[in-house]
């Protein structure tokens, strides 16, 4: 372990309670998205916390994204602390927003409960408490060396959990997440207090429409049925897609094994007319099948690719199968992310991770998206990646929790790497 940081590690040691409190704190603001409830308080909380320490604190209402209304305003907090001389930018941001509660919870969950070394509640792991540990991280530092060089900053964010549109992209757009304003950004989303996670996975959402012909149920022979088509549609995935995908294994470490090929969900599948009030069904040929898929892509795939592959199997339907009629309609899109295992912030916080906790870290990616794909697209900074404490699978459970002791070494992690990354520590 190396000596030159280690008051700013005794730091860290003598705040666990601070780390706890102010983890809890953020707990209690019940920042469900949808509808983006308490944005604004714990944005404010964020900002009154670290306008005490020196930094110049910015509100922003991404006006005009999606959900935002006077009711629902969506409020980021953006944290800036120069220090004493020119040089780098290290930024950290978390999302301050937590998805819906759910059922099955046997505590409450939104009032920061601290049992048996862990704190509980929404959010606690997606990801308040890794917010917390890089305040914590943030402050300790700059307490030790108020001199420090370069620049710290720190910001909330919101809607991450529906795309990011109102937080991170919106900054992003606005030149928030570039060069030379910011150098380096970690995310501490819950990955793992040992593992540097470099990127993600593309998603392709498209919902594929089939169209049929109404007729009386007792002749269908008068009509054609919708949902007749669609099976063909899913014979062809049973039989050609489904197993080129799983034959597609990525070079990128994408976390858990089984996501580290392409992958696709039918979310869901519509066709035919509702029951009527009795719950009897309408005795009508399907004029329409919808499906959605959620198609997760590689790096090694280029978007038009994976377009290509489900169009070219409704066109040779269309060309080969009789009256088969279809619309596609696009949901949504994100390319992958990846960045460099070998750049500054990624390098530097494996070498900070097996200082601090003796594990050999591992590289991986995230099988779903997060707010990267802003940073990196719109952006277009390459530093980036996300770590943090807590275990991804805890994320959106009931009884959610993140461990005191994990929050903790976080901390640690992340004051070494600012350090190292503002030239303050070798
Ligand atoms: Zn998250």
């Amino acid at each position: 372990m190396t000596t030159d940081m280690q008051p700013v590690l005794n730091r860290i040691d003598d705040r666990v309670d601070d780390l706890v409190e102010l983890t809890a704190d953020l707990i209690r603001f019940p920042t469900i998205n949808p509808p983006g409830e308490a944005y604004r308080p714990c944005a404010e909380f964020i900002g009154d916390r670290l306008s005490k320490r020196g930094f110049k604190i910015e509100y922003v209402r991404a006006e005009g994204a999606p959900g935002d209304s006077d009711t629902y305003p969506r409020i980021n907090v953006i944290a800036r602390r120069e220090g004493s001389r020119p040089g780098p930018c290290v930024h950290f941001n978390g999302h301050i927003d937590v998805v819906e509660v759910g059922s099955g919870w046997t505590v409450p969950p939104f009032d920061g409960l601290v049992e048996d070394g862990k704190v509980y509640g929404r959010g606690a792991c997606d990801m308040k408490g890794g917010l917390a540990s890089a305040i914590i991280a943030v402050e300790a530092l700059i307490d030790t060396y108020p001199e420090f060089p370069g620049t710290i900053e720190i910001s909330g964010t919101v809607d991450e959990e529906s795309g990011g549109y109102g937080g991170v992209a919106y900054l992003a757009e606005r030149g928030w997440f570039s060069a030379p304003r910011v150098n380096h950004v970690i995310i501490p989303e819950p990955l793992n207090v040992d593992r540097v996670c470099i990127g993600h996975r593309g998603v392709w959402w498209a919902e594929i429409e089939t169209k049929g012909r109404m007729a009386h149920g007792s002749m269908p022979f008068l009509g054609d049925s919708a949902i007749r088509h669609m099976t063909a549609v899913l014979e062809r995935f049973e039989q050609k897609l489904y197993p080129d995908l799983a034959a597609r294994v990525s070079d990128m470490p994408v976390v858990p094994d089984g996501a580290r090929q392409s992958t696709m969900n039918i979310n869901s599948l519509h066709g035919g007319q509702a029951e009527d009030f009795d719950g009897l069904p309408a005795p009508c040929v399907a004029d329409s099948c919808r499906m959605i898929i959620d198609r997760r892509f590689l790096i090694e795939e280029s978007l038009d690719d994976v377009r290509a592959e489900v169009t070219t199997i409704l066109e040779n339907l269309a060309s080969s199968r009789e009256d088969f009629r279809y619309e596609l309609r696009e949901m949504f899109a994100v390319e992958p992310s990846i960045s460099d295992k070998t750049g500054p912030v990624a390098a530097t916080t494996a070498a900070a991770i097996k200082e601090i906790l003796s594990v050999e870290p591992s590289f991986v990616c995230s099988p779903g998206t997060y707010d990267q794909k802003h940073i990196d697209r719109i952006g277009k900074l390459k530093d980036c990646i996300a770590y943090g404490p807590g275990m991804l699978d805890l994320a959106h459970q009931p009884d959610e929790w993140i461990g005191i002791e994990d929050m903790t070494s976080a901390a640690k992690v992340m004051s070494l790497v600012t350090a190292r990354l503002l030239g303050l520590s070798a």
